[in-house]
Formats: C-alpha cells, sequence, structure tokens
C-alpha cells in the first residue's frame, strides 16, 4: 500500500510500526503511521508474511478506530459513503435487485 501513502514512502519500517503502536496508545503517532492507517484495506496480506505471527491487519484496524477516536485521523463520514455504495448498487444491480436491497 506504500504507493498510496507518500509520507510512508521511504520510512524505516519498525520507526512507522512503533508510530502505530504510539497511535494505539492515544499518541499521534508518525506521518508515516498515519499515513500507512489511513490507507490499509484490510486485504489480511500481511498477516501470512509476519514472521513472529502477529495479525498486522488487526493492529491497523484497531490504529484505525482508535486514531478517529481521538481526532488523530479525521472519521470518514457515513452518510457520504452510503451515498456513494448505493450509486454503485444502482448501476450495477439489476431492476429487482435493487427492488430487494435498497
Ligand atoms: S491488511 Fe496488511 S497488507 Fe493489507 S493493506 Fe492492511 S497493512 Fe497492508
Amino acid at each position: 500500500m506504500v504507493p498510496y501513502a507518500p509520507d510512508a514512502k521511504g520510512a524505516e519500517k519498525s520507526e512507522t510500526v512503533r508510530g502505530v503502536l504510539d497511535v494505539l496508545t492515544g499518541g499521534q503517532g508518525d506521518a508515516a503511521a498515519r499515513a500507512w492507517i489511513a490507507v490499509c484495506t484490510r486485504s489480511a496480506s500481511c498477516n501470512e508474511a509476519c514472521p513472529e505471527a502477529v495479525n498486522p491487519m488487526l493492529m491497523l484496524r484497531l490504529a484505525k478506530w482508535r486514531a478517529n477516536e481521538t481526532g488523530v485521523l479525521p472519521k470518514r463520514d457515513a452518510a457520504e459513503t452510503m451515498s456513494r455504495v448505493k450509486v454503485f448498487a444502482r448501476l450495477s444491480f439489476s431492476e429487482d435487485e435493487q427492488r430487494d436491497w435498497l
């Protein structure tokens, strides 16, 4: 996800993880950590890659929740997100599916 997180590009990996841990404990983290937290898609690809069997996906998920709670990262506007979902549904669902689901 680094291409989608310019602030994380070239950042020292263990420093970035320390930044995520700081956000988890209510701190600000650093720019690279905040960027990584913001772009995580919960793919869980990292879980298999981790030699220590840590669950990085869960770590990022909790860090995002904590960052939203403390204001380190802005909360996404759920209403705006739902309106976008509905647009895609209207574009791709059949009339029957729209009637049943929307
Ligand atoms: S779950 Fe892991 S691999 Fe997937 S985007 Fe998040 S940090 Fe990257």
